[in-house]
């Protein structure tokens, strides 16, 4: 989905700019010059603490670019695309970047019992969530594409780097993953530059790299469900971390005082009812932390918690429907909005 809003956007919405950075982190108000783009659906800034180099933003960036170049769904001319024009035709030789995500995001696919499902692209162009066309499908339009739903059917060849959608009519959506990656490679960048430390910052996912000068724990915001970004309820201090929200706040649309958000249940061919506002997954690689805020969201808390806690490293806060909180055990969590109440089981 971020796909097509990225294509609606570009032409009108070229923001390359320096900022300086106040809000995301609560508590802590950095005043490091940042850099944002709108990139892979979402502005992404950027901030280098001390040694940040323009040339190293600039990579940053190029990267981004390029990872929104190979794994769109659309223009014609991504790896994402090539696949799904060949879904039930042949297998399409890939960058590894792509088929990377893809394995992993099979791998997610398999743990959370299909809960997340890349193969979920036909849904998405159904219900067209974000963008212009956005609208209620019907029962009939679901059913029609339900059967192409099932990651299943997705074939990978590791030494061939090629990857087959068996069906035709099947298509891949990275949206749930493809940020995650992103921010996992801008790190790499800012090792490899030899920068202390850094925050990158995609629509919200955010990931801390390095220590804070005076060794106190970074603090991040978790958003409010109901305000507009920027906005949160709590804060979680954190280490060298990152912290993936998906709620229902992303992108939505109202119709008859019903919000049908982005999120979809692979099951049911709708906006999933898991009975969560919010997930935020808390862990050390952004890719696996962006899978799993989408995946544990369509499960719901009772088994989106047994899924994380079956994982090694990984906490989650959610936020469920009733406006209570629950947290997994190792997380340092500080309400700030009393109009929510940690609850715990
Ligand atoms: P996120 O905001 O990371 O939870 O990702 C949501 C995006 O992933 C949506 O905009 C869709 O493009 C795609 N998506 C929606 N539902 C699913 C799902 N159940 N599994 C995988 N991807 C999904
Ligand atoms: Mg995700």
């Amino acid at each position: 989905m971020f796909i097509f809003i990225i294509r609606m956007l570009k032409h009108c919405f070229s923001l390359f700019c320096i900022t300086f950075f106040l809000g995301a982190f609560t508590g802590c108000a950095i005043t490091e010059p940042s850099q944002s783009e709108f990139v892979l659906g979402t502005i992404c800034t950027i901030t280098l603490y001390e040694q940040g180099k323009l040339q190293v933003y600039r990579d940053i960036f190029r990267r981004f670019r390029e990872i929104e170049d190979r794994m769109s769904v659309g223009p014609e001319k991504t790896d994402v695309a090539r696949i799904n024009a060949n879904a039930g035709i042949g297998p399409v030789k890939v960058h590894e970047d792509v088929f990377e995500v893809i394995e992993r995001a099979v791998y997610y696919a398999e743990i959370s019992e299909g809960a997340f499902d890349p193969t979920v692209e036909p849904l998405v162009s159904l219900w067209g969530i974000g963008g212009d066309n956005a609208r209620i499908p019907l029962q009939e339009e679901i059913d029609a594409v339900l059967p192409l739903i099932g990651w299943r059917n997705i074939e990978l060849d590791r030494e061939h780097c090629t990857v087959y959608l068996k069906r035709s009519g099947m298509a891949l959506d990275l949206g749930a993953i493809a940020k995650g990656f992103a921010a996992d490679e801008a790190v790499e960048i800012v090792k490899k530059a030899r920068i202390k430390r850094a925050i990158i910052d995609l629509g919200g996912n955010i990931l801390v790299y390095g220590e804070k000068k005076d060794k106190s724990p970074w603090k991040v915001g978790i958003q409010n469900p109901f305000d507009s970004r920027g906005a949160y309820i709590g804060i979680v201090q954190v280490g060298e971390k990152t912290v993936v929200t998906s709620g229902v706040y992303e992108r939505f649309f109202e119709a008859e005082g019903v919000r049908y958000h982005h999120i979809l249940s692979p099951f049911e061919g709708r906006p999933a009812r898991s009975g969560l506002l919010s997930v935020s997954i808390v862990t050390g690689q952004s890719m696996d932390a962006d899978a799993l805020s989408t995946a544990v969201f369509v499960l719901g808390y009772e088994r989106g918690r047994a899924l994380l806690e079956s994982l090694e490293g990984v906490e989650g806060i959610f936020v469920l429907n009733d406006m209570s909180i629950r947290l997994t055990g190792g997380l340092d969590f500080i309400l700030t909005d009393d109009n929510y109440r940690i609850v715990s089981d």
